[in-house]
């Protein structure tokens, strides 16, 4: 187990971010015995967004943490599989458009733009035998997680672990969407891929975190905590410990297999006992059994089943680009009159449709109960 460090970081300003990552990881042990290598900057490039939108990992912070390494004789590369199709033409746009273009201009590091595919398999799985990724991403020597603090749809939060979701290609995350549509499995999934991928240290850009209906549609919240750690796991667990997210599944599970102990993190940095940060708001989807064991399982599931939150489309917002219909893994949208049409019957409520939609035109539809027990 290792270290976990936070900083107050207050804003995007580009001399006051690139110093206080490298204070940041300057503490950090992980990094210190390290020969020159080549390092992968995994940052979050959700899908096309500015920085000021909140959903992507803030230039600055990427560029802080390419310097650092950069200061240490390593050489990067910095990239990311967004959701949508993954080729060069518009791996180019949404690097234009998250400020990433500019950290390549800036310090000389490379962006990735191959977008050929390796089938691995992790021998220490629980639940995958077999795994693609983006082959540029294997033939690192390390794969640094630099993710945005989020709360997220299906998964309550995402952060450094869930970052890693983005080491498959584009749209193959669907399979694996469809394969393990159940939360618990999906976060065991999750945590598969991190184990895998074995990043040496992830970085979290909290300075402007999202609340609400994250990743993409939630609001924008001023945290103005940059934070760094060894395991992703660990980050993950103070992150939402101090945002009230620590009931992700991703924590839970990572408990259950031995690879988070909370008694262990050794913390540096900002005191935490001297936060004080409002719980962020849960995303409108949020789902759990709160009648779990009291009464008969099947009955839960049936009246669960019933209340679920759902994706509706807001039809004076879609615009008909498709790319809800060309995401959803069970294929369960459908285009008709240029608007997006949902099927609810086979909806595994993967979200994945109001992550991606540019146009912020699906929302997560309550019903009156599910708002009476989980709020607002
Ligand atoms: S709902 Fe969004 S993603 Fe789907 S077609 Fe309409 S605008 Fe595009
Ligand atoms: S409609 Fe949306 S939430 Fe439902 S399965 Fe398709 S992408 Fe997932």
């Amino acid at each position: 187990m290792g270290q976990v460090g936070i900083l107050k970081s207050y804003e995007y300003d580009y001399e006051r971010v690139l110093s206080d990552v490298d204070k940041l990881l300057s503490e950090l042990d992980v990094l210190k015995n390290i020969k020159q290598s080549s390092f992968l900057v995994k940052t979050n490039l959700l899908k096309k967004n500015k920085p000021e939108d909140g959903v992507t990992t803030h230039p600055f912070v990427v560029e802080g943490v390419v310097r650092f390494l950069q200061s240490k004789g390593h050489s990067v590369i910095v990239g990311d599989s967004p959701g949508g199709p993954f080729n060069p033409v518009m791996l180019k746009s949404i690097y234009e458009a998250s400020g990433i273009s500019g950290i390549a201009e800036r310090t000389g590091c490379s962006l990735n733009y191959d977008t050929s595919i390796v089938q691995v398999k992790p021998s220490e799985a629980k639940l995958i035998n077999n795994l693609k990724l983006v082959k540029a991403f294997t033939e690192v020597d390390y794969v640094v997680s630099c993710a945005k603090l989020k709360t997220h749809t299906m998964m309550t939060y995402t952060g450094a672990v869930k970052n890693l979701f983005g080491m498959i290609p584009g749209v193959t995350k669907a399979d694996y969407h469809l394969k393990m549509n159940d939360v618990n499995n999906f976060a065991n999934m999750l945590i598969d891929v991190c184990d895998y991928v074995k990043p040496l240290f992830s970085v979290i850009d909290g300075i402007q975190a999202m609340e609400g209906d994250g990743p993409s549609s939630g609001d924008i919240r001023e945290l103005g905590l940059l934070m760094a750690g060894e395991s992703p796991y660990e980050l993950d667990y103070v992150a939402t410990g101090i945002t009230g997210l620590l009931d992700s599944p991703v924590n839970t599970h990572a408990i259950n297999r031995d690879l988070l102990d909370p008694e262990k993190i050794e913390l540096y940095g900002l005191d935490i006992n001297y936060l004080q940060v409002e719980p962020f708001r849960l995303p409108g989807s949020t789902h759990v059994n709160f009648m779990s064991g009291r009464i008969p399982e099947f009955v839960t599931h049936f009246l669960m089943e019933k209340i679920r939150p759902y994706p509706e489309v807001i039809n004076k917002l879609c615009v008909g680009c498709g790319v809800c219909a060309a995401n959803c893994p069970p294929k369960v949208i459908s285009m008709i009159n240029h608007k997006a049409v949902i099927d609810t019957t086979d909806c595994i409520r993967c979200f994945c449709c109001h992550e991606l939609c540019p146009e912020k035109a699906i929302k997560v539809k309550r019903h009156p109960i599910h708002k009476m027990v989980f709020g607002k």
